[in-house]
């Protein structure tokens, strides 16, 4: 079976304006190009063009999300706020997250898009997905727009999963270099998600992704956050993987798997400090679909987050889409010799303390 991927032109016609990278302009900060820019996401589908890889995807089309879809998990003033100023000439929808005419019905489009990735697993249409959308969502709060994200795109899919298929239990692994405190907070006291977060520590939000934030009520337990140091490399990641993502995967055997999938934990992004490599990727993608294959058939929906470094970007998303289909288009990524050869890339020490306190949640799942 084939492996689906879902994009589209409007998703990069959400305009975040000239940012200074995340920080607005003005005198003393000359205009700039804002961090969540179009073309780190392009970029992406356009290498997928030119390796020869994307023919070879099956297309999944998006829809808008419904209202009632994003009401599952957004208060209607947040919507309502997102509605008036996409009509104007666009606002800050909340916490650092411009937005600009027609953003609204952008946002409802990447959703929707992910929406359309986990029906189409689901349904048996395709194996697994990836879904190419914009703007992110995994900051994004109940009633608050948040770090470049309007809609919990992941966490409205995951409510759809739960509600309107009747999934009893879906997870979330999220590796975007910085903490999905959206999803934790859309699913913090519900036992039928787990909600793991792969970030560096305390990069954003502020104070946001602690070891001990573990769900509350009946969902206690059931939030793991590994708040790994900065400067962790593939080491690390594959250790956090080995000993606490896939041994909780395994523990509370998800029905689906949905994969919050920022980029920006790669060595040289601009809004991270990491050094994940395109085979770092393609190492954490096998573990995913191994796993995947053993707890809920395989079932897996990448939804795209963050991810700043335009040159770099590309080649990530090439070695994970290239492990999801199984296809090897025999393009080289001419920066994994530079990043693969970074220091520091072996587990060290600090990092292992804290995988090792993250395994320790695990211990405690149900
Ligand atoms: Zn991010």
């Amino acid at each position: 079976m084939a492996t689906g991927f879902l994009y589209h032109e409007l998703y990069m016609w959400h305009d975040t304006g000239h940012l200074a990278g995340p920080v607005p302009y003005g005198n003393p900060v000359q205009p700039y190009e804002h961090s969540e820019h179009p073309e780190t996401k392009r970029r992406i589908r356009n290498l997928l063009e030119v390796s020869g890889l994307l023919k070879q995807l099956t297309p999944l089309e998006p829809r808008p999300a419904t209202e009632e879809e994003i009401l599952r998990f957004h208060t209607r003033a947040h919507l309502e706020r997102i509605r008036a100023g996409s009509a104007y000439f666009g606002i800050d929808a909340g916490v650092a997250t411009p937005m600009g005419r027609g953003s609204f019905e952008i946002a409802l489009l990447s959703a929707g898009g992910v929406i359309e990735c986990v029906d189409a697993v689901l349904g048996g249409r395709v194996e697994n997905a990836y879904a190419l959308v914009r703007p992110p969502g995994h900051h994004a709060l109940r009633d608050l727009a948040m770090g470049f994200c309007l809609f919990g795109n992941a966490a409205i899919s995951g409510f759809h999963l739960l509600e309107a298929h009747q999934l009893a239990r879906i997870a979330f692994v999220d590796w975007d270099v910085h903490h999905g405190n959206g999803t934790q907070a859309a699913f913090w006291e519900d036992p039928r998600a787990l909600t793991i977060s792969i970030h560096q520590d305390n990069c954003f939000p502020p104070n946001s992704g602690q070891l001990s934030d573990r769900g509350a009520g009946k969902g206690e337990g059931y939030n793991i956050n590994i708040p790994l140091p900065p400067g962790s490399g593939v080491g690390a990641y594959e250790a956090t993987f080995d000993r606490v993502v896939v041994p909780a995967l395994r523990k509370f055997r998800p029905e689906f798997i949905i994969v919050p999938s920022g980029f920006d934990a790669g060595a040289h992004d601009p809004l991270g400090r990491q050094m994940m490599t395109s085979d770092g990727f393609r190492s954490l993608t096998r573990k995913l679909m191994a796993v995947a294959n053993e707890v809920c058939g395989g079932r897996l929906v990448l939804c795209h987050e963050g991810g700043y470094n335009a040159a770099t970007a590309p080649f990530f998303g090439l070695a994970v889409l290239e492990e999801l289909s199984g296809i090897h288009t025999g393009v080289v990524d001419p920066f994994q010799e530079m990043l693969g050869g970074l220091g520091g890339h072996v587990l060290q020490p600090h990092q292992e303390a804290v995988i090792g306190s993250a395994a320790e949640l695990v211990e405690a799942l149900q």
